[in-house]
């Protein structure tokens, strides 16, 4: 048990923070591009997979194809559906983890509650706390990665008469398998692409299901079909056929806007009709902003569930609760046993607990800038020896088609749904040309220069306000303020291919 006391850990040249993709990955390029060993990966989860641990709801499955969500240097041409479930998903991180002989750099139910930098001595100073024990640790260390996701943390649920509530509230990334659904009346909060899993795979299990939406949002039916064996042998035995086929898929997901954009709310009012959506739910499935406004939400079952009687789609507020209910801000009441909030992430605070130079802080460093931001995503002026993996602008944003292709300004700049690991190796092949010097004791310092951290934000800002991300729709992608912090203005091939630009990618 915690004593109280603060036990010192022995100085390591590098900690990484997180082991989901981005820790993981960077933990293999200081292996496999520096032979690197000096390194330990700490994560308050029980286990490593970050959003492949967490998010254990019914359902839990990736949203783009498995054969381009994955790491390039550990291929896995042999999921067996397009569309990898969150186990999948989970055993190729861990069998990458066993591959790269990283469980022995790993700690976990490490949570990383500060790091302040020591100007003297330059190196950062990391305070840990045990989540289990409550011991407290610190350790010093040359560079810090902080590779601890965007989606984490589920958003607040304030609502009136809480205590009052006698079931259970959960978040869909806390789900509990011990949870017993058998016979309850669930209310499930949102409507996103984790609600439109959930739904369909608790139908058969619950009394009544009540989905409660604050506004409509674009669904999209997608289906999840098998890769046939002989698919799968062949890919494995040509990895040059499967370096193409990652390429196509990548590419035609770059252009998906491009081409369906415009006809995008048709195909979506075509799927309510083809799979029988009842009509009373069609206004609560066609929203008035533009497709591509905020994230589409893809569903391999969710549309067809609808017909179902066990479920009741409504558009409205939670107010407050009562003992076994929900009330609705239109005055609705509805039984409830088991709430499951999808209503998002704390997606718009990038919690960095640093205390850079002179003891800033990075929300006083974004004050300055305007919102939160970062030179390419991963290096902020002030806080040396500090990357992010994952920081601001760094999601899925747009295709920078021609107008020829578009016809219409407002289609130039919009969503499409890529894969974040493309973005995750870019951007630790970018740390490592900066850090390997430091990492390697051949230098002490680096530091982007905050002209070019600013140059670099007031471009992403512009080329996000060209865009109609949140123009007339309510997206996590943007503060209250309207600052976006989420997307990636440009085309995802840039930081894909911006890999073979050694060393001209941080400013220092
Ligand atoms: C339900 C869901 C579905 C998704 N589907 C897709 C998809 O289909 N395609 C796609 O491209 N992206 C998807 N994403 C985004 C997904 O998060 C990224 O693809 C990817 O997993 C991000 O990896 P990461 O390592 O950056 O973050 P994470 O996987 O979130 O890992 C971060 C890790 O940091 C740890 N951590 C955080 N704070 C601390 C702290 N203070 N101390 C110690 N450890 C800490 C966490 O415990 C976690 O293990 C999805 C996200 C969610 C939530």
């Amino acid at each position: 048990m915690a004593d109280g006391k603060v036990q010192r850990l022995p100085f390591r040249q590098v900690i990484i923070i997180g082991a989901g993709f981005g820790g993981i990955d960077m933990a293999c390029a200081l292996k496999r591009k520096l032979n690197f060993e000096n390194f330990v990966i700490y994560d308050r989860n029980s286990d490593i997979g970050g959003t492949w641990y967490d998010n254990n709801y019914p359902g839990c499955a990736i949203d783009i194809p498995g054969l381009i969500y994955q790491l390039s240097y550990a291929p896995e041409p042999n999921f067996p559906r397009v569309f990898p479930t969150r186990l999948e998903m989970l055993a190729y991180l861990k069998g990458t983890v066993a591959k790269y002989d990283l469980y022995r750099h790993v700690q976990l139910n490490m949570s990383w509650t500060t790091a302040s930098w020591l100007e003297d001595e330059q190196r950062w100073s990391v305070e840990l706390k045990n989540t289990q024990t409550g011991e407290t640790f610190i350790q010093e260390c040359k560079v810090l990665v902080g590779a601890i996701g965007h989606q984490v943390d589920p958003k607040d649920f304030f609502v009136k008469n809480k205590e009052e509530f006698q079931g259970h509230i959960i978040p869909a990334c806390k789900y509990s398998e011990a949870l017993n659904l058998k016979d309850k009346n669930v209310v499930v909060l949102g409507n996103g692409s984790t609600a439109v899993q959930v739904v369909p795979n608790i139908l058969k299990d619950v009394k009544k299901c009540v989905q409660i939406q604050r506004d409509a949002q674009w669904i999209l039916h997608r289906p999840n079909p098998p890769v046939p064996q002989g698919v799968r042998n062949f890919l494995t035995q040509f990895p040059v056929f499967f370096r193409l086929v990652q390429q196509l898929i990548f590419a035609l997901i770059e252009c998906f806007y491009p081409i369906l954009g415009r006809r995008l709310a048709g195909i979506a009012n075509g799927h309510l009709k083809k799979f029988e959506v009842p009509e009373k739910y069609h206004p609560l499935l066609t929203p008035s902003y533009t497709p591509g406004c905020k994230r589409l939400v893809f569903a391999v079952d969710y549309l067809q569930c609808l017909k179902d009687p066990k479920i009741e789609l409504v558009q409205d507020e939670i107010a407050a609760l009562r003992s076994s209910s929900v009330v609705t801000k239109s005055g609705n009441e509805y039984p409830a046993d088991i709430i499951i909030l999808c209503h998002g992430f704390k997606g718009d605070t990038f919690y960095y607990p640093l205390k850079g130079r002179g003891g800033i802080t990075p929300s006083k460093h974004w004050d300055a800038a305007g919102g939160p931001s970062c030179y390419k995503g991963c290096a902020m002026s002030g806080f040396p020896n500090f990357f992010s993996i994952r920081g601001p602008n760094v999601s899925s944003g747009l295709v920078a088609a021609s107008s020829k292709i578009m016809k219409a300004e407002s289609m130039l700049k919009s969503n499409r749904q890529q894969s974040v690991i493309w973005f995750i190796e870019a951007t630790t092949t970018l740390i490592l040309n900066a850090a390997a010097p430091l990492i390697l004791d051949k230098a002490a310092l680096v530091e982007v220069k905050s002209s070019a951290e600013l140059a670099y934000v007031n471009r992403v800002q512009a080329a996000c306000k060209k865009g109609f991300w949140g123009r007339d729709c309510h997206t996590y992608y943007l503060t209250e303020s309207g600052w976006n912090h989420t997307v990636y203005p440009w085309s995802e091939y840039l930081p894909a291919f911006s890999k073979l630009c050694r060393g001209e990618l941080i400013n220092c």
